[in-house]
């Protein structure tokens, strides 16, 4: 960490149309053993001008490029409330077993039964984990579990002749998706207040008394908070939203900090759901594939999607399809098999103690690198003198730095050319890093990440041109990212 990284001379890669060469091939097609038919103009057009090129010069080209990539395989990643942990390698084999991966979807349940078991088992290890009743594991993304449980709470309050159930209550700090999934549902939002992070009760009080208790189908609770932040009054607010005959919503998104320690049933979940691609380890973001399962109490179980995945007396495995108030299907099939697998094979692999060993880590790293940090970036939610530990993640508003010249994204920028992921930005306050360690790093890779950090703090008050004008030894320089966003160039021509 002694030498400053610079601009460094990798030569650029040349798009894939450049290593264009005429007549050069990367497959052998066999020969033609059935009569020759040509296509119709309509549908051939007049061609795409791919580039021809050779095999090994398309694999180096596409290996090129992924060496260029940030990946959680090959770097830090702390990605507050996105939980970037590594994705231990056996998953990887249990989901590419011929036996999983080359299913059918519409194959019989009796050739199947190995697939419905590992569903079975995930449902009740979910069901285990929450403290509710029934799990459903259709929903295919956190989003979507939102949208889900949203749909069954409404369901519920429909069949018990409260249809005027339609304000959803979330504090401000909610994750974006929460207020969509809302809207999606057909529910209108009313923000409640935080104060230092947590939900403000009186708040919650006035905005249930003000749309009236008998409109309020549930209050949408993120707890630990966005902020890293365990919400010890949480029963509280449990207490005061079932006073209203309203249901509590947890967003599990971020179950890290709780595995095997506390069970959302508990503290007084109704509805949860979870991101197991989060928390039980598949690599994600860019769009990749995850997997938000719901779970809710006895009462809104009925209302869950179909089909369900059951198992009869004789210990064999079915999906009910029969169930006459669900909300119906939601998902194609299964649901995400793919990474449900990875979340069986991750839990199964962790066992109950290794889960809460997970729990335990989780915490302990982001507590030790918001201790090592505190003195230079700054952190309105941390005080462990005063007991204010945090939970899995931790929020830095680094005004210190940003008076001495600065922004936000220099930093983050700066990172960039440590080889450190830059963290959540920008929510859940304007300027601030929200650090997620997880419990896959080790010491020495957290120690190095608070060398990055103060060494770009040293860079601020010594040479701050190097931050200001970051990444130096990125491939590509500072880029407008605004542009980037609205008007990306998709196309290449010639
Ligand atoms: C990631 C996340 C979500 C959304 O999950 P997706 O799988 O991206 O749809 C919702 N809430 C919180 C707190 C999250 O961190």
């Amino acid at each position: 960490m002694t030498n400053h990284p610079s601009r460094g001379d990798r030569p650029v890669e040349p798009l894939v149309f450049e290593k264009h060469v005429a007549g050069a091939y990367g497959v052998d097609f066999p020969p033609l053993d059935v009569p020759e038919t040509p296509v119709p103009h309509r549908v051939a057009g007049s061609g795409v001008p791919l580039p021809s090129i050779g095999q090994h010069d398309v694999m180096a080209h596409y290996t090129h490029l992924s060496d260029r990539n940030f990946s959680v395989d090959g770097n830090f990643y702390p990605l507050g409330s996105c939980t970037m942990k590594h994705n231990p390698r056996i998953n990887e084999w249990a989901a590419s077993l011929p036996g999983f991966s080359c299913l059918h979807p519409l194959q019989d349940e009796d050739c199947i039964q190995g697939a419905l078991r590992l569903l079975y088992e995930t449902r009740t290890m979910l069901e285990e984990i929450s403290g509710l009743h029934e799990v459903s594991l259709q929903p295919a993304a956190g989003a979507h579990g939102e949208f889900t449980a949203l749909k069954v709470i409404r369901a519920f309050f429909t069949d018990h002749g409260q249809p005027q159930r339609t304000v959803v209550l979330a504090p401000d700090t909610a994750h974006g998706t929460n207020p969509a999934s809302c809207t999606m549902c057909g529910a209108s939002v009313k923000q409640v207040r935080t104060i230092d992070g947590h939900t403000d009760l009186e708040h919650l009080q006035e905005v249930i008394a003000e749309v009236g208790p008998e409109n309020v189908a549930a209050f949408m609770i993120t707890n630990p908070s966005t902020a890293g932040l365990f919400d010890p009054s949480i029963k509280e607010m449990a207490e005061i939203v079932h006073g209203a005959g309203a249901k509590v919503y947890l967003d599990g998104a971020n179950m890290n900090a709780l595995l095997g320690r506390v069970k959302p049933g508990d503290f007084g979940a109704d509805a949860m759901h979870y991101n197991t691609h989060k928390t039980f380890s598949t690599p994600h973001g860019g769009g990749g594939p995850g997997s938000g399962p719901i779970a809710v109490t006895e009462e809104l179980a009925p209302y869950l999607p179909v089909p369900q995945v059951m198992m009869a007396d004789d210990g064999s495995f079915y999906l009910d399809r029969d169930r006459e108030k669900s909300i119906g299907k939601v998902r194609s099939f299964f649901g995400q098999f793919g990474v449900l697998v990875r979340c069986w094979t991750y839990i199964s692999a962790c066992g109950p103690e290794g889960l809460r060993h997970v729990a335990e880590t989780a915490v302990l790293n982001a507590n030790y690198l918001a201790v090592r940090l505190q003195e230079v970036y700054d952190m309105p939610y941390f005080a462990p003198e005063k007991g204010a530990f945090c939970a899995h993640e931790f929020v830095s508003v680094p005004q210190t730095l940003l008076d001495k010249g600065v922004t936000l994204i220099d930093i983050a920028k700066r990172m960039i050319d440590y080889g450190v992921h830059p963290p959540t930005m920008h929510w859940p306050i304007h300027d601030c890093l929200m650090v997620e360690p997880t419990e896959t790093e080790s010491k020495h890779a957290l120690d190095q990440f608070v060398d990055v950090m103060l060494q770009i703090a040293n860079e601020i008050d010594q040479e701050i041109a190097c931050v200001k004008n970051a990444p130096l030894v990125s491939d590509i320089a500072r880029a407008d990212e605004v542009g980037a966003a609205r008007k990306p160039v998709l196309v290449w021509n010639d």
